[in-house]
């Protein structure tokens, strides 16, 4: 029996992409499944070389079941095309697979997924990994980092870095776009998207070279 409090008591008997999409819809290994319309599952084609993981979904991704549609999905999907990446060849998912929010108004406002909901989280991500076993696992700000590496960690440590972890061989850490979605400053925003595409530019070139 698993521990209490974790996504493991949810898995499907039979592990594949599918039945992992379906049974995480019944998972109750945390409480964000309380607030939330649904969850997001991974999503991409299960051959696709790079696995990139953001932290959780947000108010549109909620809504449409999909993973990366809102603005900061939007955001990403202008940075791979800059960075010559094709959306359609990468598998996108979350560390956690609930929108987790609370009431602002009329809005839903995003809030940062807690250390032990991140680990209820893993189990999901652990299986969609061992499936996929990409050749580069992407992670897309601090929350994924820390749920891929199982343990905390600083951005300005490992962003720009391959780095063996748990999940993969060659992890690469950078930032996840909603972070330039705070940011008001034009020269500011420039200056953190341009670093984003040259991160992604690596991840192509590693690519590549396989
Ligand atoms: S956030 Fe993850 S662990 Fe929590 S209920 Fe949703 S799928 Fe399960």
């Amino acid at each position: 029996m698993a521990e209490a409090g974790s996504a493991a008591d949810f898995l499907p008997s039979q592990i594949d992409l599918p039945h992992l999409r379906e049974a995480a819809q019944g998972c109750r290994g945390c409480a964000l499944y309380r607030n939330a319309t649904q969850a997001v599952f991974g999503e991409g084609p299960a051959t696709a070389r790079a696995v990139l993981v953001g932290e959780q979904p947000g108010d549109q991704e909620d809504g449409t079941g999909r993973p990366f549609v809102g603005p900061a999905g939007q955001l990403l999907d202008r940075a791979l095309r800059d960075a010559g990446l094709d959306r359609r060849a990468l598998y996108l998912t979350n560390a956690v697979k609930h929108f987790k929010w609370e009431p602002r108004g009329q809005r839903r406002l995003h809030r940062k997924p807690a250390a032990h909901e991140i680990r209820a989280c893993r189990p999901w991500l652990e299986a969609e990994l061992a499936l996929l076993r990409p050749r580069v696992l992407v992670c897309l700000g601090v929350t994924a980092a820390t749920a891929v590496f199982g343990r905390p960690v600083r951005l300005k440590d490992v962003r720009g870095l391959f780095s063996a972890s748990p999940l993969a061989a060659a992890t690469f850490v950078t930032t996840h776009p909603s972070a330039l979605l705070r940011l008001r400053d034009r020269q500011g925003w420039e200056f953190e998207y341009q670093r984003l595409v040259r991160d992604l530019l690596l991840v192509r070139e590693r690519l590549e070279a396989f």
